[in-house]
C-alpha cells in the first residue's frame, strides 16, 4: 500500500495528521448517503419522438448544463473537453436508445495509450465523467482510438462492445459505427459542444434510428434530409439546444408524435457508504498497515474531486467485521 495507489475510482493519498477540528468522520457527515453537489441547476433534457410511418425512432438532447458541469469538475477545456462533453452526450443518446432503464458507461481510449475518457450515464438523467490525461487542457485527438461501451441487458448480462474511431472521423462517427457495428442499429447521430473559452455555449445532440422491421428504403429519405445536420453545433447554437425546437427543425414537414420529454443533468454518485466499501476490499494485511500508520487516509472521487477523509478508528472498525 502506498500513496497514490488506484482504488477503483477511488485513489488513496496518505495525509498528515488533521487538525481536531477539522477530524469529522466520515460517518458524521451530515450529506452521507447522498453524492456531494449531487445534482446540480439544469436545464437540460431528453426529448423522444417517432415519425408517424413507424420508421424512425428519434431522441434529441440538450446537455448544455450537464457539459458545463463536467468541464468545470475535470478541468476540461479546449478540444479536450468538447471530445469529453461529446461522449457525455453520446452515452446519453445510446442509452436512451439502447435501455433508458440501465446504466451505461462508454470509454474512449486515445491512440497514445494513455489518454482515457469516460462518460458514465444513468436512467435517472444523471450523467457524470472524468478525463484521464496527462494534461487536460492540451490539444486532443480522437483519430485511431478505441471506443467501448458498456451497457446492462435486461436479463442483467453486460453487453460490452468495442469500435475503433474512423479514419477521419469525430465523436459521432465513432458513436454511429458502435451502433452500426456492435448493435446492429442503422442510425444518423450528431453530438457537439460549442464552447467560448471555459463557458459551454450549447451542448447537445440526436440520434436518428431506423426500426429494423422497416426496409431500408426510408433511411435513404431521411439521410438526405439530415444532411444538413451533420454537424449539429449550428443549429445548437441557434436554437439554444432547447430540445422541441431541434426537433421540429430535424423533422420538419415530416409527419411525428412527440413522446416523453425526462430531465437530464451531471451527477456523481460517490459517497461515503461506496468509499468505506471499496476499502473494506483491500485485504486484512493492507487495512492492518494503514491502521498502523495512524494516519487519516484521504481518498478522491476521480469523477468529480470531492475529498473523503477516514480515520484509523474507522479503519479499526472494517477490519473487525473483516
Ligand atoms: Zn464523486
Amino acid at each position: 500500500m502506498h500513496p497514490g495507489i488506484p482504488l477503483g475510482t477511488l485513489k488513496v493519498i496518505m495525509s498528515s495528521p488533521p487538525e481536531v477540528d477539522s477530524d469529522r468522520p466520515v460517518g458524521t457527515d451530515p450529506d452521507e448517503g447522498s453524492a456531494p453537489g449531487a445534482s446540480i441547476e439544469s436545464g437540460d433534457s431528453a426529448l423522444r419522438a417517432m415519425t408517424n410511418d413507424g420508421a424512425f425512432r428519434v431522441v434529441v438532447v440538450r446537455t448544455t448544463d450537464t457539459c458545463q458541469e463536467l468541464l468545470r469538475v475535470q478541468h476540461a477545456t479546449g478540444t479536450t473537453g468538447q471530445r469529453l462533453a461529446e461522449l457525455a452526450t453520446g452515452a446519453i443518446l445510446v442509452r436512451e436508445t439502447m435501455a433508458p432503464d440501465y446504466r451505461l458507461q462508454a470509454l474512449l481510449r486515445l491512440a497514445d495509450k494513455r489518454t482515457r475518457l469516460v462518460a458514465d450515464s444513468y436512467p435517472d438523467g444523471g450523467t457524470r465523467g472524468l478525463i484521464s490525461h496527462p494534461d487536460p487542457t492540451r490539444e486532443l485527438s480522437i483519430e485511431g482510438g478505441l471506443l467501448e461501451i458498456v451497457r446492462t441487458l435486461y436479463s442483467g448480462d453486460l453487453h460490452r462492445g468495442v469500435v475503433s474511431v474512423p479514419e477521419g472521423g469525430g465523436m459521432s462517427q465513432a458513436l454511429m459505427t458502435y451502433l452500426q457495428g456492435s448493435e446492429q442499429v442503422a442510425s444518423m447521430l450528431s453530438v457537439a459542444c460549442v464552447l467560448e473559452g471555459e463557458r459551454v455555449v450549447a451542448a447537445g445532440g440526436y440520434l436518428v434510428q431506423l426500426l429494423p422491421e422497416v426496409g431500408r428504403g426510408p433511411l435513404a429519405i431521411m439521410a438526405e434530409r439530415l444532411r444538413d445536420f451533420e454537424d449539429i453545433a449550428p443549429l445548437l447554437i441557434q436554437m439554444n439546444a432547447a430540445p422541441g425546437p431541434l426537433l421540429d427543425e430535424l423533422l420538419y414537414g415530416m409527419p411525428f408524435t412527440r413522446l416523453t420529454e425526462s430531465p437530464l443533468s451531471w451527477k456523481c454518485r460517490c459517497n461515503t457508504v461506496r468509499v468505506m466499501s471499496s476499502l473494506s476490499t483491500l485485504s486484512k494485511t493492507d487495512l492492518t498497515e494503514l491502521v498502523e500508520a495512524g494516519r487519516n487516509i484521504e481518498l478522491s472521487c476521480d469523477f468529480c474531486g470531492h475529498n473523503y477523509n477516514v480515520s484509523p478508528s474507522q479503519l479499526v472498525g472494517l477490519l473487525e467485521q473483516s
